[in-house]
């Protein structure tokens, strides 16, 4: 069993960017080399600024190669919990952009030929009991009247026409979501920022950011200084004591997969004949989908941080999740484990802005395949001075009460999170 992310290991880098030298001037220095951070150099660089991104570790390394690839509709929150916070026209418009954030992964897939088997094989969300059954048919009701957007959802009964299993209560399935090589898609993003100009620095980590007198920016990074104009800070769940304003209101949790054998065609379509890519409503949730004929499982296995020994632990409970959900996937052996961190928010809502002169967009929450791409794109139109979108401008931005460093109370959140779960709430 290989300990790495299968993403990573079946792509190629665009190139090596770890003795790139450091630029001593830019428009835009970017600190992380996700989707976040090479969507807005993609941007910047075509409209002609010089960019560079920085990177303590590669392209990719952080969460945006380590996630399920799975570029889905609908907010980190339920439609109906965003109707309540929000008012009906807002969390309307909060979750079309999800849409129109997977659209954006297209037009950038076929804009810069990047071939990283983007499926629009549709979302399917998973129900573990009735009542989530009946929020399920509420929201296709909510969508079909508001948005003109139509999703199906399957009863207990036709379950098995969608997933070769009885574990779950019922299902939504939205055609638009879709499927995404990650690898292969963080590896082009690079590859057309750096044909659009941009200049990559990997090994790069940023120890100190300053401001000038001026109002530029001085970022100190192990190998090298730069000065820029403007920094966005993409770091999501790897946001560390650089930024402590944005520390304090991002909570890393791990989450963690299981990538199987190939399973043979028969099997694979036994257990997911539509290839959706499907999520169920725990808060501990299980997401899956296919790659060729092998089984990605994940979830929130546990409430720790990614290590080589907690991805480990994590990958003998997925191995008996993946079996406990589909009986006949039981014996199958893994052959990739990995883990990474996920940026959830108090309030797990996108936090886009500026702080002190500094950029920032992430509080993905589990959701950023496709909105840190897109947002990352806008925050780029932003900075190059161009027209752009950020639905998310207007909220509140919580700290965590009592968080300042590492986040020493996740096994409390874990304990209440598996409490939900008994009691099938949806938050
Ligand atoms: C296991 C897992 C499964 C997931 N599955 C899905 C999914 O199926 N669908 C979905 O929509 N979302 C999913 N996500 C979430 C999604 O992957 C993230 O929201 C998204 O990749 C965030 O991208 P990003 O570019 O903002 O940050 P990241 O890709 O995390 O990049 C941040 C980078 O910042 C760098 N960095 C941090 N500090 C510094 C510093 N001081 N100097 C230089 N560099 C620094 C890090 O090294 C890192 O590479 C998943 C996440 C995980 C971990």
């Amino acid at each position: 069993m290989k300990l790495t992310s299968y993403w990573l290991d079946t792509s190629t880098p665009a190139g090596d960017f770890r003795s790139t030298p450091v630029p001593e001037r830019v428009d835009v220095a970017i600190v992380g080399a996700g989707f976040t951070g090479l969507a807005a150099a993609l941007e910047i660089a075509a409209a002609g600024g010089s960019v560079a991104v920085f990177d303590t570790h590669t392209v990719g390394w952080g969460a945006s190669g380590r996630n399920g690839g799975m570029a889905t509709t609908g907010l980190a929150i339920g439609l109906g919990s965003a109707i309540k916070r929000y008012g009906l026209d807002t969390a309307l418009s909060m979750f079309t952009e999800y849409n129109h954030a997977i659209d954006s992964i297209e037009d950038l897939v076929r804009a810069h030929s990047i071939d990283c088997d983007f499926e629009r094989t549709g979302k399917m969300t998973l129900a573990m009991n009735d009542k989530q059954y009946q929020g399920m048919v509420q929201t296709r009701d909510l969508l079909a009247k508001h948005l003109d957007h139509h999703v199906d959802v399957v009863p207990r009964s036709q379950i098995r026409d969608e997933i070769g299993s009885d574990f779950y209560a019922g299902a939504m399935v939205d055609p638009a979501g879709a499927g995404v090589h990650v690898g292969w898609f963080v590896h082009g993003l690079a590859a057309a920022a750096v044909r659009a100009g941009a200049t990559i620095c990997e090994d790069s980590e940023v120890v100190t950011m300053d401001r000038l007198p001026d109002g530029r920016h001085r970022l100190a990074t192990v190998r090298g200084v730069v000065e820029a104009d403007d920094v966005l800070v993409a770091t999501s769940g790897y946001t560390g004591a650089l930024t402590p304003w944005l520390q304090r209101r991002t909570v890393p949790v791990g989450s963690f997969i299981v990538v199987t054998e190939p399973l043979g065609d028969e099997a694979a379509r036994l257990a997911l004949p539509h290839r959706r890519q499907a999520a169920d409503n725990k808060m501990l949730t299980y997401y899956f989908r296919l790659i060729g004929d092998r089984m990605l499982f994940g979830g929130r296995a546990r409430f720790s941080l990614s290590s080589p020994n907690s991805d480990l632990k994590s990958a003998e409970i997925l191995k008996d999740a993946l079996a406990q959900v589909f009986p006949h996937l039981a014996g199958s052996r893994i052959d990739y484990t990995w883990g990474g961190l996920v940026d959830i928010s108090m309030d797990r809502m996108v936090h886009a802005g500026v702080r002190d002169g500094v950029h920032y967009s992430l509080g993905y929450s589990g959701h950023g395949v496709q909105m840190a791409t897109y947002m990352g794109r806008q925050l780029g139109l932003k900075l190059a001075g161009k027209d752009y979108r950020n639905v998310w401008a207007g909220l509140s931005y919580p700290a965590v009460p009592g968080h300042f460093g590492p986040p020493w109370f996740l096994p409390f959140v874990g304990a209440g999170a598996k409490v939900l779960d008994r009691l099938g709430v949806v938050v």
